[in-house]
């Protein structure tokens, strides 16, 4: 088996397949190697994803969204057009926002076989060992590349074999299926208990459910809030309940090197506030396989990867960053958390969803 490629792409997830899809669109000879047995599963997501519209709004300096996020129409689950903000003490805020929820294994497989029609070869089981120099060693096989790029989740292992910082802050998270009836509204529940909340995201049937705490503030897992959560509505669940970090310190300081590069969350790249991780992993994916495939052509550097990013992504990505700073001084206490979203009222709570400043 052949293995010396251009590009050799660790994990499968939205960032690993649509760097994938653009280098190979770009002509470099592209292997992703991914641990599990099939891509997508299990599902360790709110499968929530915002309109393109919505995108555009949030990162308007990114470039050329429709083509980058058109689905076919049996990936919608649900479509949504309302956010439902609850406080501690149960007031609520319709916020206007559209956007969808999908079956995000099936989510995952679509961007995967994209990447496949592109070139890419994807091979599943294959978990990566380590990464040096130029090499990324699996159990079975060590792989040659003249780029190697870490789209491999939270806790990178390819960042540490770069020597590329890891991310800073991690938010446990948990979620699980509900079955039942639910209306079209997306439910947000903040301040469950110091420290936690809680979603409810309605799909097609059924409903997403979960809840992430922030460790600084929380006594108890994010587990035991879900299990207080979902009793508390008398709500029934079922399959497993999954967990997974959400990275929630924005982009890390540095995301290339020479001949590697970082991308989605293992760089960092969600929205702090809201945990939303999936179309900045695209975006930032889209970049770093055409930043591989120049590398390969051209010799291009591999920086240029990182300053589109900054250019297109970074800034609303830190606006969140601060945003949730600031929220954290609220977020300990129901009473002050309480307080604080009386304050902000609907519109302030909109621009928070959109990556905005809260004030003015
Ligand atoms: C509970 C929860 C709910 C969330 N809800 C939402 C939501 O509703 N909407 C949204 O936009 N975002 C949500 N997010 C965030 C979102 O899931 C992530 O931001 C997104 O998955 C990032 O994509 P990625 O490709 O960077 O990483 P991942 O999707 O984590 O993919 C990384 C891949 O790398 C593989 N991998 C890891 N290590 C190795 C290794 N050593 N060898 C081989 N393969 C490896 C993994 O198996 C995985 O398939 C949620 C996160 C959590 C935890």
């Amino acid at each position: 088996m052949n293995t010396d490629y251009d590009v050799v792409i660790v994990g499968a997830g939205p960032a690993g397949s649509t760097t994938a899809e653009h280098a190979a669109l770009g002509g470099a000879r592209v292997l992703v190697l991914e641990r599990k047995k099939a891509v997508g599963e299990p599902v360790a997501c709110g499968e929530f994803l915002p309109s393109t519209e919505e995108i555009k709004a949030i990162m308007p300096k990114a470039d050329d969204l429709h083509p980058l996020f058109e689905v076919p129409s049996t990936l919608i689950s649900r479509p949504m057009e309302t956010f439902r903000i609850y406080s501690p003490r149960g007031r609520y805020w319709n916020i206007p926002f559209q956007g969808y929820t999908t079956d995000r294994d099936r989510f995952d497989k679509h961007l995967a076989s994209k990447a496949q029609k592109a070139g890419a070869t994807i091979l599943t089981d294959t978990l990566v060992t380590a990464v040096q120099g130029n090499e990324v060693r699996t159990r079975n096989e060590v792989y040659r590349a003249k780029v190697i790029v870490g789209a491999d989740g939270p806790v990178s292992r390819v960042a540490k074999g770069l020597g590329l910082p890891p991310n800073k802050v991690l938010y446990p998270a948990v979620t699980q299926q509900a079955v039942g009836d639910f209306e079209p509204v997306m439910e947000m529940h903040f301040g469950i208990a110091p420290g936690a909340y809680a979603w409810v995201l309605p799909k097609g049937k059924g409903a997403n459910v979960g809840a992430g705490v922030s460790p600084r503030w929380a006594k108890k897992r994010a587990g035991d809030y879900f299990q207080e959560f979902v009793k508390a509505r008398g709500l029934e669940t079922v399959g497993r309940m999954m967990g997974k970090y959400v990275p929630s310190s924005g982009p890390i300081s540095r995301s290339f090197t020479e001949n590697g590069m970082l991308v989605g969350d293992a760089a960092g790249h969600v929205i702090a506030v809201n945990g939303g991780g999936i179309p900045i992993a695209m975006i930032c994916g889209r970049l770093a396989g055409r930043a591989a495939a120049e590398r390969v052509n051209k010799g291009t550097p591999l920086s240029r990867y990182e300053e589109l990013c900054r250019e297109q992504v970074y800034k609303p990505l830190r606006t969140a960053v601060h945003t949730q700073w600031l929220a954290s001084f609220f977020f300990g206490s129901p009473r002050r958390l309480e307080f604080s979203m009386v304050v902000l009222g609907e519109r302030r709570m909109g621009n928070i969803l959109r990556c905005r400043p809260s004030f003015p």
